[in-house]
């Protein structure tokens, strides 16, 4: 019997493995696909929300955690592994925004360094090759960003190099349940025990739950797309976002663009009208880009909760099971704080935050805009 089976090999699950494993605790991780392959590899590396003085303070903690622990667990990987998820503080840059007032109150909040680009020459002084139609903007010099598909590599090799059961290309089917309490798992007809069960299967989270406590887990799952361009070094400096779509530049010149969203809809085939639209909305913002050919496109799923506040940690009617979902389009910002706060929980230690603003039953769930 292992301490802890964890269901899902996104981000979420390779950290908390790694953090139970770090505590001494004895690890399985399951994965229907290869570890990190679905919607954690699809992350574009942005570390905060698109408008994060416009999400709940309760999300802002989360990323809060990430901006200041991601560095420190990138070199830790990278003097293990040899693989390096390339942190990056490229900062980040939002143009032209009304809601100046909140923005300059969440920045004073969080200690984040703002610079208020009043003149289209300011923004150009920070963003040489930006369209000369952006006008003005609030600039974060200190917000980073990671290279998603490099964290998990990193994570998985590091995973793979210790005492942990890994159980890749082979679906979960149901929960082992005995006299009301998660007791592990069943891989078809093979039981594997455990004194305690994670779920962090993503989107997929709900299809793994006993029917009786469905309902007590709201999420919808949102189907994202992204394009890439091979760039060059430094036509892209900084990560961007407006209109709630982003350009993210990468240390060797590749440029993401994202995303575009189908809400409820596991439909991850690629939308050639949404590659348009993205590369519009891209040339639009960087008109070199139109010289420059989408290279690659993909897609997958998240899971958002009515009011954007993940759900983290125990389930409150079955004893045994915890779970980390819902964390949206902030899951790469927010899952080093979320696996965190869940191994803290699973180990009865004191974390970095009080955990019941993420419990589930310890709020209203209140529809957000985030819907
Ligand atoms: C296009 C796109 C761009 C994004 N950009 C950003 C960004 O810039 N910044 C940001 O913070 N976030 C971003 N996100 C969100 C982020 O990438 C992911 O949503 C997030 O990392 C999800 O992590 P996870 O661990 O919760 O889930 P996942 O990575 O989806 O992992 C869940 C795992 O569970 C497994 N699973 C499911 N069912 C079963 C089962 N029955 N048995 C066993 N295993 C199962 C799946 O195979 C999967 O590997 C983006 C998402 C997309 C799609």
């Amino acid at each position: 019997m292992k301490d802890v089976i964890i269901v899902g090999g996104g981000l979420k699950g390779l950290l908390s493995a790694l953090f139970l494993h770090d505590a001494g605790l004895s690890v399985m991780i399951c994965d229907r696909s290869e570890l990190g392959r679905e919607s954690s590899w699809a992350g574009n590396g942005l570390t905060v929300a698109n408008y994060p003085w416009r999400m709940d303070e309760a999300v802002s903690t989360l990323t809060h955690y990430g901006q200041q622990h991601y560095p420190a667990l990138c070199e830790r990987l990278r003097a293990e592994t040899g693989i390096d998820a390339q942190w990056q503080k490229t900062g980040l840059l939002f143009p032209d925004i009304q809601d100046r007032a909140l923005a300059q109150h969440w920045a004073a909040l969080h200690q984040q360094r703002l610079l208020l680009l009043e003149h289209p020459s300011e923004v150009k002084q920070h963003e040489p090759n930006i369209s000369p139609t952006i006008e003005c903007g609030l600039y974060f010099p200190e917000i980073g960003q990671i290279r998603s598909p490099r964290l998990i590599a990193a994570l998985r090799a590091s995973i793979r190099s210790r005492s942990i059961l890994v159980s890749e290309h082979y679906p979960v089917t149901q929960l082992h349940v005995e006299h009301g309490e998660a007791k592990g798992i069943y891989l078809g007809d093979w039981l594997f025990e455990a004194k305690q069960v994670i779920l962090t299967a993503g989107a997929w989270t709900p299809n793994l739950l006993p029917e009786v406590i469905k309902a007590s887990v709201s999420v919808r799952a949102v189907a994202a797309q992204s394009i890439l361009y091979r760039g060059s070094p430094h036509l892209l400096q900084r990560s961007i976002v407006h209109n709630n779509k982003y350009l993210v530049p990468r240390e060797d010149g590749r440029i993401i663009c994202g995303s575009v969203y189908q809400t409820d809809s596991f439909d991850t085939s690629i939308s050639e009208q949404a590659s348009e639209d993205l590369h519009q909305f891209a040339v639009q913002l960087l008109p070199a880009l139109s010289y420059e050919p989408i290279r690659d496109t993909w897609s997958s799923v998240f899971a958002l909760t009515p009011n954007g506040i993940p759900y983290i940690g125990p389930h409150p009617e079955l004893a045994g099971l915890s779970l980390a979902i819902g964390h949206g389009n902030m899951s790469v910002a927010t899952s080093l704080a979320s696996a965190r706060l869940l191994a803290d929980q699973v180990l009865g230690k004191t974390s970095f935050t009080n955990p019941s603003a993420y419990h589930i039953k310890s709020r209203t769930l209140q529809p957000s805009a985030a819907w």
